[in-house]
């Protein structure tokens, strides 16, 4: 519910702009992606009736439309990030950044220790990455020299961009005004490419809307501080920035975020129930008073 109305606010923005409305599955995620749950997505916003211009059942001049099958588009940007100076290797598991972050007395199971740190990822508020590898011999900024990690490829760590230290990241938003953030403080070096072979959301969504021409960018507004990563990157690789829109969230009564319930608010379940599009997009929030009607 969350997404499509975001997703359906991305609708209305390029229509009333006279633009291109782009689908782009991101599926990079093994643990999450699965091909029957992309089917659906795309049959449940076909459904809310909302069209797109480009995307993976349409094609478009800057196919594939799916960021698995796009792997090179992200080496690419790899290879540029590092040839500037601005990635470092890092060989830190979950337990060391636990160990390093939290205090002494919150010792816990290693399993729960994993669980904090997928939750922090998911609610996009990681904690700031310690430097332990920032300064590691070897690993100066050029990467010159032996280093101990292949060049050619970045398997085997997981590679961070170098956040510089106390800088004001600022952009206008064009739903929420003016917003600033502060490299260093409130959030830290990034993993760009992790060490199980994956490109990180950051990486992939800035090539990809550059590559695919993206004037603006509409999205939820958990997503605020991974756009002023997301400039560090856009400046890094000297690529033009787009502009940003970002929805309030959609939250239930109890505050939590739609995007992240699978219950009787999905869109699928609504749809079950005999709602229609309308109902579903225009119903004043919070969103739980639709499912109970
Ligand atoms: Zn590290």
């Amino acid at each position: 519910m969350g997404h499509a109305r975001t997703f359906w606010t991305a609708w209305q923005r390029a229509r009333d702009a006279g633009g291109a409305l782009v689908m782009r599955m991101e599926d990079l995620d093994p643990d999450r992606s699965r091909t029957v749950y992309a089917e659906a997505a795309l049959d449940d916003l076909r459904w809310l009736g909302i069209r797109w211009h480009e995307g993976p059942d349409r094609g478009g001049p800057f196919a594939p439309y799916v960021q698995s099958k796009r792997r090179s588009v992200y080496l690419d940007a790899w290879h540029k990030l590092l040839a500037g100076g601005f990635l470092f290797p890092c060989k830190c598991s979950r337990k060391d950044l636990e160990a390093a972050l939290t205090a002494p007395h919150e010792s816990s199971s290693r399993r729960s220790a994993d669980q904090r740190a997928r939750k922090a990822e998911a609610l996009d508020d990681e904690p700031v990455y310690p430097g332990t590898c920032r300064h590691r011999e070897g690993h100066a900024p050029q990467l010159r020299g032996p280093t101990g990690v292949d060049l050619e490829s970045p398997e085997g760590a997981n590679w961070r961009f170098r956040v510089p230290d106390g800088e004001s990241v600022e952009f206008k938003d064009l739903n929420l005004g003016p917003q600033r953030f502060v490299t260093g403080e409130d959030f830290g070096d990034f993993v760009v490419w992790r060490r199980d072979g994956v490109p990180s959301y950051q990486l992939a969504c800035v090539a990809d809307d550059a590559a695919m021409g993206i004037t603006e960018v509409v999205r939820g507004a958990d997503l605020l501080k991974s756009t002023a990563r997301q400039i560090l990157l856009y400046r890094a690789l000297g690529l033009r920035i787009p502009q940003w829109f970002h929805c309030h969230l959609v939250v239930d009564h109890n505050g939590r975020r739609l995007a992240k319930r699978h219950d009787a608010l999905s869109l699928h379940a609504l749809r079950q129930r005999g709602l229609t599009p309308m109902k579903i997009l225009s119903a004043d929030l919070p969103m739980d008073t639709i499912a109970h009607r």
